[in-house]
């Protein structure tokens, strides 16, 4: 392991030096009571100015990440973000505005968020919409605020949420959040929804039925304008969950299957850097009968200026404060500009195109979890490595010695041993077989049962940890006794 910033640290080492006689405020000298003022000095690391620059550098060399190589996360679209995005949302003009600008002095930004909520009004075929939500599970959980909001103005408040038992973790959770009632409905063989559960499960005490489609093993539902009718014929909304539209760019509108109301993940699709916890972008999109309860103000276009419409009576009220992460929304618009309805096509033709590269480059040694042609992902199942001793696991921590991020392992739960793997459209042919590559080799040495497969990780500065353990007694702060 590398040395801490403050094992570095040596006594008169400090980096600057500042006057002697303290800070000179001409007269203004801040009255601080004595009570307040620090009495001994704050144990600041003390190292010389360049090698803190070597420290930090060298440190963010040391974790994964999407700029230094193949990051395949299964649903959550690591793709690689073009810098242009970040060079633009960093202009004065946008990181110096005060959020409480006058409308008539910030028309650009609210222009930008007028032209962005349009623009994913058009993408996913629907009629409303709210930038506010900051993350994928907070758009859900607006939307399940917003869908309480509409059975109660109908006078018959109703108690369930039905999911499918593929549904990602956040699904149950905002469900449960938000006071409803989590039915599971079970997937069929295939791994599609299964019509005649659904259908047993529906009644008037069912407040909306959520998905995710393409689904969590990457295959389309087919049936979805039918289940949309049923889930509709008892009066229930349909929600979908699109924190990932990597494989509906230009080619399929959710609002055009029937679905009322759908979050979309700007930092999956739309090329907002993620990973580490955010900052990130859920806004959500609803058909006309759901736009009154829309959180607000929204921005409205009125004549030629963009102004900041009244939140109506009905309105859930604002989930965030002023316009959520507009620092993400600048990149996302910047990205939608860049490639227009032509280029957003193309995103997702090459995001199904990779996935289903890699699948036909490792499915005669891994097996694929469902039969069918997946779209922008491919769960693979490590059933044949099992038989030789070995899990999802090893593969995914001995893939780290080539200098790749493992896929997501043991999601979705329907799939045994499963390996999700997205590549996104954003990977050249060429990492596409590095990948391959590293696969059927990690497979052959499970074949010759190699001890780095029980060693892996090998290469990696922090070694095989003890998953229990670091959860059960996370060491969150460093003290020099420790070591
Ligand atoms: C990532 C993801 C979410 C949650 O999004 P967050 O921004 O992480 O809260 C929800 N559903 C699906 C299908 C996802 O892939």
């Amino acid at each position: 392991m590398p040395e801490l910033i403050f094992e570095k640290s040596r006594p008169g080492a400090g980096s600057f030096t500042a006057a002697t006689g303290g800070v000179n405020f001409g007269g203004l000298e801040p009255r601080l009571p004595k009570r307040g003022l620090r009495t001994r000095p704050l144990g600041l690391p003390e190292v010389v100015e360049g090698e803190v620059v070597r420290h930090y550098l060298g440190l963010s060399t040391l974790n994964h990440h999407v700029d230094k190589d193949f990051y395949p996360l299964g649903s959550c679209t690591m793709k690689y973000n073009p810098k242009i995005n970040d060079a633009l949302a960093l202009l004065p003009g946008f990181t110096g505005l005060h959020p409480a600008q006058p409308a008539a002095e910030a028309q650009g930004a609210l222009t930008l968020l007028w032209e962005l909520g349009e623009a994913l009004k058009t993408i996913s075929g629907m009629d409303a919409v709210t930038l506010q939500p900051v993350a994928g599970a907070h758009g859900e959980l607006t939307a399940l605020f917003m869908i309480r909001a509409y059975h109660e103005k109908l006078g018959r408040p109703r108690r369930k949420v039905i999911i499918p038992d593929a549904a990602h973790g956040t699904n149950p959770a905002s469900i449960a959040m938000s006071g409803y009632e989590v039915v599971q409905v079970k997937s069929a063989a295939d791994g599609c929804m299964d019509l005649e559960a659904l259908k047993a499960l529906l009644d008037e005490d069912v407040a909306a039925f959520m998905i995710t489609n393409p689904n969590t093993v990457g295959i389309f539902e087919r049936h979805i304008v039918e289940i949309n009718a049923l889930v509709h014929a008892v009066g229930a909304l349909s929600y979908m969950d699109g924190a990932n539209l990597n494989a509906l760019l230009g080619i399929v509108k959710p609002g055009e299957l029937g679905f009322d109301i759908m979050h979309i993940n700007l930092h999956k699709t739309f090329s907002v850097p993620h990973g580490g916890g955010g900052p990130g972008a859920g806004p959500l999109v609803v058909k006309q009968r759901l736009a009154p309860f829309l959180p607000g103000p929204l921005p409205v276009r009125m004549g030629d200026q963009v102004v900041w419409g009244e939140r109506g009576p009905d309105s859930i009220g604002p989930v965030h404060s002023y316009f959520g992460n507009f620092g993400a929304l600048v990149r996302a618009y910047a990205y939608i500009r860049r490639l227009g309805a032509r280029g957003l096509r193309r995103v997702s033709e090459y995001a199904i195109l990779n996935a289903n590269y890699v699948r036909v480059g490792l499915q005669d040694l891994y097996k694929v979890g469902f039969a069918g042609i997946p779209l922008h992902e491919v769960v693979f199942s490590a059933i044949n490595q099992r038989r030789l001793g070995y899990k999802a696991s090893h593969i995914a921590k001995r893939l780290l010695d080539f200098g790749l991020h493992a896929p997501t392992t043991y999601f979705p739960l329907i799939v045994p041993e499963a390996l999700m793997v997205e590549p996104t459209e954003t990977e050249s042919r060429a990492t596409l077989d590095r990948f391959i590559a590293a696969m059927r080799q990690i497979h052959r040495e499970c074949e010759e049962k190699n001890p780095l497969l029980d060693s892996a990780p090998n290469t990696t500065p922090v070694r095989k940890l003890d998953d229990v353990r670091a959860v059960k007694q996370p060491r969150l702060r460093w003290r020099k006794e420790q070591d």
